[in-house]
């Protein structure tokens, strides 16, 4: 069987200057991610352990470093699905904890429940051990300061009947973090996809993204296994990572199938947004509609790739 592992670390437009550290983040979570798989641990190890050290980099937005709401708080968004029984957990809305994709993981492991959220996620959080943890930088709280009143966020749409905060990133990227994602397979040809977020800058508080809601933001089942990335609004539209696999089940190809959802999602919104995917048989894609979209990826006996943004 072969195993293959995808990780991305957002799609928007990056920093000039930043490309070395998202290429360095993401291609060593890749490769913690393989030690896992190669020793023959499953695609749901691989993929938390990927995600976490992409939560732990202060240079993406989720975990450590995650962008501030309205109010100047950070609230994370995370699921973790497995294809084996749709196994899924997940949480919205959560504060101050080191490594949101844990929770969601624990979220499917310990309870009945797919998602917590808001207080009682916080709650769950601390009885499963997951320590106060402030996970603002002082860059983000420059940020967010400096910024926040530049910005019309939520109230209306511009006059190309866009939201006016993606038109806000354009113009301003280095608010761009971007969210974090991992996608595995593993020697027992289960698929894994896990994302996190701390979701779009100044968003409004309570705000609940497209990354934990299964089938939109993130999707595993038989056939492929994705996660998505940009602005959420249009991926809760779209069920992007459910329409992936969806795709693939009939009979299109990863890559085709990524490719159709994101020519869609183009026609009908616009939308600034990215995917990674894994097919049954380790086929991986990466695509985006955005300026860049660092990702990185093996599959098989191949070295591992980490790019930016997709060769066009
Ligand atoms: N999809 C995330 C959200 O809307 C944001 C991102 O990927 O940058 O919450």
């Amino acid at each position: 069987m072969t195993i293959a592992l995808v990780v991305h670390g957002g799609a928007g437009s990056w920093r000039p200057g930043s490309d070395a550290d998202a290429i360095a983040g993401t291609t060593a979570a890749v490769a913690a991610g393989r030690k896992i798989l190669e020793a023959g641990g499953s695609a749901l190890d691989a993929a938390c352990a990927a995600a976490v050290i992409l939560e732990d980099n202060p240079i993406f937005n989720a975990g450590t470093g995650a962008v501030l709401n309205y109010d100047g708080e950070v609230e994370f968004d995370a699921c973790v699905m497995v294809a084996n029984a749709a196994q899924v957990g997940a949480v919205s809305a959560l504060k101050r904890v080191k490594n949101p994709i844990l929770v969601a993981r624990q979220v499917m492991e310990e309870t009945d429940h797919v998602m917590l959220t808001g207080e009682g996620a916080l709650r769950f959080a601390r009885v499963m051990g997951h320590a106060d943890h402030d996970p603002i930088t002082p860059a983000r709280l420059e940020d967010w300061r400096s910024k926040r009143e530049t910005l019309d966020i939520g109230v209306g749409r511009d006059a190309k009947g866009s939201m006016k905060i993606r038109a806000f990133l354009r113009k301003h990227p280095e608010y761009a973090g971007g969210t974090i994602g991992a996608v595995a397979l593993d020697a027992n040809g289960v698929l894994c996809a896990a994302t996190s977020t701390a979701g779009v800058t100044l968003k409004l508080p309570g705000r609940v993204g497209d990354t934990p809601l299964p089938g939109a933001g993130t999707f595993a089942d038989a056939f492929a296994a994705s996660s998505a990335t940009g602005t959420g609004e249009y991926v809760i539209r779209s069920l992007s990572c459910r329409a992936i696999s969806q795709g693939v089940a009939d009979g299109k190809s990863l890559d085709a199938s990524v490719a159709a959802v994101l020519a869609q999602m183009t026609r009908d919104f616009d939308a600034d947004v990215g995917f990674i995917g894994i097919d049954r048989h380790g086929n991986v894609a990466a695509q985006h509609s955005t300026a860049h979209m660092p990702h990185a990826w093996f599959s098989g006996q191949s070295d591992i790739v980490a790019r930016m943004s997709t060769p066009k």
